[in-house]
């Protein structure tokens, strides 16, 4: 019996639901992998075509998430399929999704890295890598440390992100959003990467150095985003199979085929 059986089976689910749970399952488990998640942390997604999204169960181990273990919740945050309880922060998931139509998926995460830059007086986090170029309309911290529980609090945060692509938590964490979650998997990679960069540059004394305008215009204009998003997915994904990181039943519908990884 193939993961998409083995899930209708239990969930009961339609093929768009089961979609979006193995891929969610599986960024979660890969963020865990690269030190991005922990814990704690969670990663939700729409669902193509229903008024819902995915989110974990707050108790599972982010290592061990499965798609059969994983609640299907509707954005006045009623668990619709699945058995348990969402993650305290949910807030953070319900008012990003609703305040973003742009938006596919959210990842909450307590980076380490991430949060030292809420910590520096007159040191921001600024776009340093190539690919940081993503995050060029700035990175806002929102200033509540607290766990985001209320609707008010998850309001707030959504209107600090704005229309930006990441949002700092103070002293908390971060928020990152994409347009789907293997987007979100690659730009929470690259954002580490950057955060490492420029913390580098600190620890050496030096003065960090950002990308320029000009610069980002001259990287965009190279940029083929969604080739990227697919070489990366593929990279990870094979590697967290070889490590066992990911169950191989899950293998024949995470792996990119030849045809997909195909650039135009
Ligand atoms: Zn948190």
């Amino acid at each position: 019996m193939s993961v998409s059986e083995m899930t209708r089976t239990v969930r009961g689910s339609n093929s768009a639901t089961q979609k979006v749970l193995l891929e969610t399952a599986a960024a979660t488990r890969l963020l865990e992998s690269e030190g991005i998640l922990d814990y704690s942390g969670h990663v939700s997604t729409r669902i193509p075509g229903r008024d819902a999204f995915v989110i974990q169960i707050g108790s599972t181990s982010r290592a061990e998430v499965t798609p059969e273990s994983m609640l299907v919740v509707d954005y006045s945050g009623k668990v619709l399929e699945g058995d348990g309880q969402p993650p305290s922060e949910l807030p953070i998931h319900l008012e990003i999704l609703r305040a973003r139509p742009d938006v596919q998926s959210v990842l909450h995460s307590h980076m380490e890295l991430a949060i030292a830059f809420t910590m520096m007086e007159g040191v921001k986090l600024l776009p340093m890598r190539a690919r940081a170029s993503r995050w060029k309309s700035g990175i806002p911290t929102d200033p509540d440390p607290s766990h985001i529980k209320l609707p008010e609090q998850g309001r707030a945060l959504a209107r600090t992100l704005g229309p930006h692509h990441a949002v700092l938590m103070r002293a908390h964490g971060l928020c990152l959003v994409a347009e789907s979650v293997r987007g979100l998997f690659v730009d929470a990679v690259h954002f580490k990467e950057n955060a490492t960069a420029q913390m580098q540059a600190l620890q050496a004394g030096a003065k960090p150095i950002p990308l320029t305008e000009a610069e980002i215009a001259q990287i965009e204009k190279m940029e083929m985003r969604e080739w990227h998003i697919k070489k990366l997915w593929n990279y990870y994904v094979r590697k967290a199979l070889d490590e066992e990181v990911l169950p191989s039943a899950w293998k024949d519908e995470l792996v990119p085929t030849k045809e997909m990884l195909t650039r135009e």
